[in-house]
């Protein structure tokens, strides 16, 4: 076990105008952990996870990564180069829609190779041979490797989203709702996938989800929102089982009766 956080973050602020985003938000992500961050629309999760992703400038505080390469490293004091090679290299971002996060002019395959490449692979069967892998792995057709994305459905997007995510072997994954906009058969068939992804390859992740029922099935810790602020930390089992703060019992409530 690593003796120091993959990530720690110290009293993060963001604001718009008069209005506190993230208000102090401080929190350590260990390696191999799934941190789920919860809370209803507007609690300023996905705000937290942009700005600790480096996607929108942060206010205040400190956010210091175990990079692979450099050691720990101040994100906030990163250069937006640097930053962004972090993205492609030790990283990965599956948005909510995945239309943000795909190519959807560029074929499955490309998709996925471009993240290859993105880390020096050069050679081009090769690199459509892993293509071909990860489409099998996230459950996508053969033949689909070289169809567009757009002529996708929803499900098999997020799906997609995820290979050209994972194909470069991040350590740190960072997921906004990524099963925000499904039905819920396909969520359910996404989250069994995710489940299965994050064990076998041993990967960090924070996940933001306003869905409970993501949050068990996925993470080991949860935080949970409330107006820009942590309200309650601790493991998830433990706070589904006995919510302490106010706002947690409501939660975890709304989705007993669900
Ligand atoms: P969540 O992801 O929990 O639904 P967000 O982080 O998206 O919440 O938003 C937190 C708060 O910040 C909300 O009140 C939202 O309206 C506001 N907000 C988010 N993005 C912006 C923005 N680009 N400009 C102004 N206000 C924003
Ligand atoms: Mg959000």
């Amino acid at each position: 076990m690593s003796e120091t956080p993959l990530l720690r973050v110290e009293g993060l602020a963001k604001r718009y105008g008069a209005l506190k985003a993230v208000d102090g938000v401080s929190f350590d992500l260990w390696p191999g952990e799934v941190l789920a961050v919860v809370g209803e629309s507007g609690s300023g999760k996905s705000t937290l996870l942009g700005c600790v992703a480096g996607l929108a400038e942060s206010d205040a505080g400190s956010i210091s990564y175990d990079s692979r390469h450099d050691g720990i490293v101040d994100l906030r004091a990163l250069s937006e180069a640097r930053r962004r090679w972090l993205l492609r290299t030790e990283w990965g971002y599956v948005h909510q829609n995945p239309r943000d996060g795909l190519r959807l002019g560029i074929t499955a395959g490309g998709n996925i190779g471009e993240r290859l490449m993105a880390v020096g692979a050069r050679h081009y069967g090769r690199i459509r041979e892993e293509a071909q892998e990860w489409l099998e792995r996230v459950e996508i057709e053969a033949p689909r490797i070289d169809h567009l994305p757009r002529t996708f459905s929803g499900g098999m997007q997020q799906r997609l989203q995820i290979a050209r995510n994972l194909v470069s072997r991040p350590r740190l994954i960072f997921m906004d709702e990524p099963t925000g906009g499904l039905d819920v058969s396909v969520q359910a068939r996404l989250l069994d996938l995710m489940r299965t992804l994050v064990t076998e390859l041993q990967l960090s992740v924070i996940i933001v989800t306003h869905d409970l029922a993501v949050a068990r099935l996925l993470s080991h810790r949860m935080m949970v929102m409330q107006r820009g602020r942590v309200v309650e930390a601790g493991l998830t089992d433990q706070i589904l089982d006995d919510p302490q703060h106010s706002y947690s019992q409501l939660l975890v409530a709304s989705i007993l009766q669900g």
